[in-house]
């Protein structure tokens, strides 16, 4: 099995990464990991306030994927964290897909949740076909989605076993920054949704889960300094 660090562009003040990622199975099913801001963006982008994205040609999460073979058709499963703008802008590409989500926060979005509005055109375009989770749910060997509410409700995370790595945690915004890894002091951050408990309940079970699977490394969610050190696509981890 493969594991790709996908590289979906920057957000300034502070070299800030948007990521997505990809796992091939040794079968060859392609399971997809959020989708980054809107491909639009790469020639107009819609900043929100206080934020600047760069999105640069071969950021867009069709050329990171052309970098490696593959195309948005040969997705089988896009598993999305959440619905955020810097995780959900291209999803109207995945209509092949089956679509992979807890189910409060599907519900939360679809039911009309302002957050969730700048990018209902892509991740609730009519095409999509969504599978509803509630809680950990094991996608396929070695492949499995972590409940981690807090940030926003539902959110998930992911658990990766490797041949030979070992098992990798993609944290995603449960724990933006490895400065937020321990959940007895870390700090909230101006986007997480008010739900202290919840976030400092989540950042455990990521730290619980990396200790008791003796994983070989936790990926936070938007850290610049852990990003400049990772191995990203098209090469990438096993
Ligand atoms: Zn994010």
């Amino acid at each position: 099995m493969r594991l790709y660090m996908l590289y979906l562009g920057t957000m300034q003040p502070g070299n800030i990464p948007v990521p997505g990622y990809l796992i091939q199975t040794n079968e060859g099913i392609n399971i997809l990991v959020d989708t980054g801001w809107p491909r639009s963006f790469v020639d107009t982008p819609a900043n929100p306030p206080g934020l600047t994205v760069e999105i640069r040609p071969e950021d867009t999460v069709e050329a990171r994927l052309e970098a490696i073979g593959v195309n948005p058709a040969d997705i089988r499963y896009l598993i999305c964290t959440h619905l955020d703008e810097d995780h959900s802008g291209n999803h109207d590409l995945f209509s092949n897909a089956e679509l992979i989500i807890q189910k409060e926060h599907y519900e939360l979005a679809r039911n009309g949740h302002p957050r969730f509005n700048a990018n209902r055109d892509s991740w609730g375009h009519p095409s999509l076909r969504y599978r509803l989770i509630e809680g950990d749910y094991e996608l396929l060997p070695g492949i499995v989605l972590l409940e981690t509410s807090g940030h926003v409700p539902g959110h998930q995370s992911l658990l990766v076993r490797l041949s030979e790595t070992g098992t990798v945690l993609l944290a995603a915004d449960a724990v933006m920054h490895h400065s937020m890894a321990n959940a007895g002091t870390r700090q909230m951050f101006v986007t997480d949704m008010e739900d202290e408990p919840g976030i400092r309940r989540s950042t455990q079970k990521i730290a619980d889960l990396a200790e008791s699977e003796n994983a070989a490394f936790v990926v936070y969610g938007h850290d610049t300094e852990q990003w400049a050190s990772l191995r990203l696509s098209p090469a990438f981890y096993e």
